[in-house]
C-alpha cells in the first residue's frame, strides 16, 4: 500500500538509479490504486509511466454526464486538463525544490479529442501520466520520490478527479457544448450543408504560434441570405452562416481574412473547448484540406483526371515519383482525399500551385491543349460535384476563372463576409473570354489502391515506428514527413497513427483490401476495444489521440517505402 511504498522509497535513497526498477507494481492509496507500469532506466530516459485507477463512485461524477461515448470524451478531456492544471498548482506550492518535481500528463490543445490520457469505464476512471523519478547524479533521491508520489500526487488527484473539487459548471458546460457541436455536424448532413459558422465566432488566432483566440478580433457575421438557425440539444439556438453543398468561392483583397476563415473551417472537423472562439464553427467531419506539397513521394496514384501527356510519356494513371512538383503533388492530394472518402475539399490559393488551380484564356490561346499536361482544377471542380457529389470551398483572390462554376461567391471585406454571387455571375456572363464547354467535362477515374504488406518489411531495429512530435513518424531510420497534413493537430494523434500503422501491417494488410477498407478494419478494432488496444504496452498505453481517416491514410501516402499492388 501507500505506506509501504513510502518506506520503500525512503530506503532507496542514495542507491543506484537502476534500483528504482523494483517499484514496478500496484499500490493501494486512500482513494485510488497507483499502478507503476514502467520505470525509467536512468534520470535522462523518458519519465516513468504510471496510472491512477479510481472508482467512479469515489470520483463522484454524475452518471448523467457519462451516459454516452460523446459525453465520456468530453469529460475525459476536461479531467485531463484539470489534472494538468492541478500538477502546475501543486508543483508551485510544494515545499521541496520544484525543479525535482516532474509530473506530466498529455496536453490537449484547443480541440477535444478522444484520448488515452483519461479513460472512463463502467466502474473505474483511469488517469495515465508520467513521473520523472528524482536523482542526484545517478543516485536515487528517495525522500524526494516519496514526497512526490505519496505526498503530492494524491493531492493532485483529489483536486482534479473528485467531483466535489472540480469546476462543476465548467464540466457541465463542456459536455453540453460537445453535444451541441456533434448535433450541428449531424444537422449539416440533413440540410445539405457542408459547414456552419456561427455569428459571433472568433476565427483569427492570437499568433502563428498560439492557437488561442485573437483579442479584439472582428466577430464573424453571416451574409443575410446564408443565415440558418439551428436548435441545439442544450435548449439554445444558434444562428450563423450555412455553406451549402456545391462550389463555394471565397474572394477578396489580400489581408482581408480569407485564409483565416478557411483555417477555421479546416479545424471545424473537430470539436473545440469553451472559450476557443470556434466552438460553433462546424465542418463535415470528412473535410480535407488540399494543398501543394512539392517534394513529397507519390506511389501509383491515378492523377490522370488532372494530368496527362507528361513529357517522356510517364503514365499518370499510376503515377509515382519521389519528388513531386507543386501541381502533381496537389493533384495527388486531391485524388488521395477522394480515395479516403472526403466529401468536402478545402483549398487556399496561398498553399496552391497556380498552374493546378487556373489557366487563363490567354494562356490557353498560346499553348495548345495537347502541349499542356495539366487540366486545371477550375475545369474539374464542377464535374467533381456533379459526378462524385464532392463539394469544394476554395479561396481564389486573383482570378475570375471560377466565377462560371461557383454556386456561390463570397467576398471577405475587412473581415466581413458578403455574398457577391450575382455580381460575379454577371461579370462571367458578359466576358468575351469566358470559358467554353467546362460543364461537359467528366471528372474521371478515382482509383482505389491496394497497399501491399511487403511495403512494411523492414528488419531488426529498423522495424519500429515512433512518432517524433506532430509532424514526423520515424520508421526505423526513415522519417515519414507529415507537415503537409494540416488537419493533423496534436502530437498524440501522430503517436496514434504510428501504432495504427503497426497494427495495420501486422493484422490487417493482406494484399486484397483497399486503403480505405484497410483503414476501416483498424478503425473497427479501435471502436470495439478502445485506443488502448493499439498500444504495444500493457498498462499505460502512451499518449494517443484519435486521428481521422484522412490523416491516417495521408500518413501512409507519405511513407516513401509504401508499395501498391499492380
Ligand atoms: P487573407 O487570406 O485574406 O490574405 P488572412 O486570413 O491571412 O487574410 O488574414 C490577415 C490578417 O488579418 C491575419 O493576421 C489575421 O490574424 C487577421 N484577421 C483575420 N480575421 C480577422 C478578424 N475577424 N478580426 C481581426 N483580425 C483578423
Ligand atoms: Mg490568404
Amino acid at each position: 500500500n501507500a505506506e509501504q511504498l513510502k518506506s520503500a522509497l525512503n530506503k532507496l535513497d542514495g542507491q543506484k538509479y537502476g534500483t528504482y526498477k523494483q517499484l514496478k507494481g500496484t499500490y493501494q492509496f486512500d482513494r485510488f490504486k497507483l499502478a507503476i507500469d514502467h520505470v525509467q532506466v536512468d534520470p535522462y530516459a523518458p519519465p516513468s509511466k504510471m496510472r491512477i485507477i479510481m472508482n467512479r463512485d469515489t470520483a463522484g461524477i454524475p452518471a448523467e454526464l457519462l451516459d454516452s461515448k460523446d459525453k465520456i470524451i468530453a469529460v475525459a478531456d476536461f479531467l485531463t486538463r484539470a489534472f494538468g492544471e492541478s500538477i502546475k498548482k501543486h508543483k508551485n506550492g510544494a515545499k521541496m525544490n520544484s525543479k525535482n518535481i516532474k509530473i506530466l500528463i498529455d496536453r490537449p490543445g484547443e480541440e477535444i479529442l478522444e484520448r488515452t490520457s483519461v479513460v472512463i469505464g463502467e466502474h473505474e476512471l483511469e488517469v495515465r501520466f508520467e513521473v520523472g523519478l528524482p536523482a542526484a547524479g545517478r543516485r536515487i533521491l528517495g525522500k524526494a520520490a516519496a514526497d512526490i508520489i505519496t505526498g503530492i500526487l494524491p493531492k493532485i488527484a483529489d483536486d482534479s478527479l473528485l467531483y466535489q473539487n472540480l469546476d462543476q459548471k465548467g464540466l457541465e458546460k463542456q459536455v453540453s457544448l460537445v453535444l451541441d457541436q456533434m448535433h450541428i455536424r449531424q444537422v449539416l448532413n440533413q440540410k445539405n450543408l457542408v459547414a456552419f459558422v456561427a455569428n459571433g465566432a472568433i476565427l483569427p488566432r492570437n499568433s502563428g504560434v498560439s492557437d488561442k483566440p485573437l483579442e479584439g478580433a472582428v466577430p464573424f457575421s453571416s451574409p443575410d441570405n446564408l443565415k440558418v438557425t439551428i436548435d441545439l440539444p442544450s435548449g439554445n439556438a444558434v444562428t450563423g452562416m450555412g455553406i451549402a453543398e456545391g462550389i463555394t468561392l471565397i474572394v477578396g483583397g489580400g489581408y482581408h481574412g480569407k485564409s483565416t476563415l478557411l483555417q477555421a473551417l479546416e479545424r471545424g472537423v473537430y470539436n473545440h473547448v469553451p472559450g476557443d472562439g470556434r466552438e460553433m464553427v462546424i465542418t463535415r467531419s470528412d473535410a480535407a484540406k488540399i494543398r501543394a506539397e512539392d517534394g513529397r513521394n507519390i506511389e501509383k496514384v491515378n492523377i490522370s483526371t488532372f494530368i496527362n501527356n507528361l513529357p517522356a510519356k510517364k503514365d499518370t494513371r499510376a503515377f509515382s515519383t519521389e519528388n513531386a512538383s507543386g501541381s502533381t503533388s496537389q493533384a495527388a492530394n486531391v485524388m488521395e482525399a477522394l480515395e479516403s472518402d472526403a466529401s468536402l475539399l478545402l483549398i487556399d490559393e496561398d498553399t496552391s500551385a497556380t498552374n493546378f488551380m487556373i489557366r487563363d484564356a490567354r494562356m490557353q490561346k498560346l499553348i495548345a491543349p495537347d502541349k499542356e499536361p495539366i487540366t486545371p482544377f477550375s475545369e474539374k471542380v464542377k464535374p467533381l460535384y456533379d459526378d462524385e457529389n464532392v463539394s469544394t470551398i476554395l479561396i481564389v483572390g486573383g482570378s475570375g476563372d471560377y466565377f462560371d462554376v461557383a454556386d456561390q461567391v463570397l467576398m471577405m471585406d475587412e473581415y466581413r463576409l458578403k455574398d457577391v454571387t450575382d455580381a460575379a455571375k454577371e461579370i462571367a456572363a458578359s466576358d468575351a473570354d469566358k470559358k467554353g464547354n467546362m460543364s461537359d467535362e467528366k471528372f474521371g477515374e478515382i482509383s482505389q489502391r491496394i497497399p501491399l504488406k511487403s511495403g512494411f518489411s523492414k528488419s531488426g531495429k529498423d522495424d519500429r515506428l515512433k512518432a517524433k512530435g506532430r509532424t514526423t513518424i520515424m520508421y526505423g531510420k526513415e522519417p515519414i514527413e507529415l507537415a503537409g497534413l494540416e488537419q493533423l493537430v496534436d502530437d498524440s494523434q501522430t503517436n496514434c497513427i504510428a501504432v495504427m500503422i503497426d497494427y495495420l501491417r501486422h493484422n490487417v494488410l493482406d494484399d486484397t483490401l483497399t486503403l480505405s477498407e484497410a483503414f476501416d478494419q483498424v478503425y473497427k478494432h479501435m471502436e470495439r476495444n478502445g485506443l488502448d488496444a493499439l498500444s504495444p504496452y500493457s498498462g499505460h498505453p502512451g499518449n494517443l489521440a484519435r486521428p481521422r481517416k484522412q490523416e491516417f491514410i495521408g500518413a501512409l501516402n507519405r511513407y516513401r517505402g509504401f508499395k501498391i499492388k499492380g
